[in-house]
């Protein structure tokens, strides 16, 4: 099944509305902080709602707090050509965000804003600054210039250098819970097919579980928990499914495994009514027989992975696959099943 996304989504989200409340409080009585972190896993929203702040702080004739897409400051934001706000993203997914980039905003900064109201400059997917980018930041960060909004967007602030978090607020974007996921997924047109092994792989971050339902994120995941149980069969080995997993995203892949194990651990341990099962009859049987601190053992090591996969850009990725694949063939040994 692959969704058709017609409609832009509509801020503040079900699980955003206490957050939005506050930012409007916070920016109508003049006390905004003029630099945020929103925080918080991949797909709860977080650059749409820093997208939307940006066209109320903006906006001429706001709707219930929200843009109204009609005047002339928010077309020229919803065309990304308004003289008074900056966006500097990565220039493809994955890649650095530059010092270059960094710069070009310090002759931002520096002129009068046009519409005389305020300048923001948006920075999505923050935490792929390079260290002379993360620099560049701070200089503006320490010495703020006045009225202008630095909103940095990011899955991962942990990768961000303490210096920059230390002088940014934190906006925390947190999961809603399972069933308000499921209901906004099924209020989305997502069809009667099950939704909840994407909700689980995207630790229950609704828009992440939107998107794996979409029959392109279904293969990725479905290849593999295939990759999985053909080393538990031994019908594989980790150097070849390393290779057949390098076309995923791997901090991404990191992240579903990270998941899944996580909701087999809580289903194997608590009256749970999560469903955990992969699809995979044989990875699905030998994971429910496994003990509980072997699935403990394998959720740090996956979480070093994925540590190791963010930590640098020209790391051997195929590697940090490769061994992670041999300690699950090792740790699903059958002297690791229970009873
Ligand atoms: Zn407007």
């Amino acid at each position: 099944m692959t969704i058709v996304q017609t409609d832009p989504l509509q801020i503040p989200l079900p699980w955003q509305i206490a957050q939005w409340q506050k930012s409007l409080d916070s920016f109508g009585s003049g006390l905004m902080s003029h630099a945020q972190i929103f925080c918080g896993v991949s797909g709860l929203g977080k650059r749409e709602y820093a997208a939307a702040l940006t066209q109320h702080i903006f906006c001429l004739s706001l709707q219930n707090g929200l843009g109204c897409s009609e005047c002339r400051n928010c077309r020229l934001i919803l065309a990304e050509v308004h003289p008074d706000v900056l966006k500097i993203s990565p220039e493809k997914p994955g890649s650095a965000i530059k010092v270059d980039e960094i710069r070009s905003l310090n002759e931002f900064v520096n002129c009068t804003s046009e519409s005389g109201i305020a300048k923001v400059v948006l920075i999505e997917e923050a935490d792929r600054m390079n260290r002379n980018a993360a620099n560049a930041l701070l200089k503006n960060l320490e010495e703020p210039p006045a009225n202008t909004f630095f909103f940095l967007v990011s899955s991962r602030e942990m990768q961000l250098p303490i210096t920059v978090r230390s002088r940014c607020q934190r906006i925390n974007f947190s999961a809603p819970d399972r069933r308000t996921t499921i209901e906004w997924l099924q209020q989305q047109n997502t069809g009667s097919e099950s939704c909840e092994l994407p909700v689980l792989l995207a630790a229950g971050a609704p828009l992440a579980a939107q998107r794996l339902i979409s029959d392109a994120c279904k293969q990725r995941y479905t290849a593999l928990f295939t990759s999985l149980e053909s080393l538990i069969t031994g019908r594989s080995n980790p150097t070849i499914e390393a290779k057949s997993l390098m076309d995923s995203e791997q901090t991404e892949l990191l992240c579903w495994i990270s998941s899944w194990i996580a909701g087999v651990a809580k289903a194997q341990n608590s009256s749970s009514v999560e469903n955990v099962e992969t699809g995979c009859t044989n990875l699905d049987e030998q994971v429910r027989q496994v003990s509980l601190m072997v699935l403990l053992s394998f959720g740090y090591i996956v979480q070093r992975a994925f540590l190791d996969s963010c930590a640098v850009s020209n790391i051997n990725k195929q590697l940090i696959l490769e061994n992670l694949l041999m300690s699950w063939q090792r740790l699903m040994r059958p002297r690791n099943i229970r009873g």
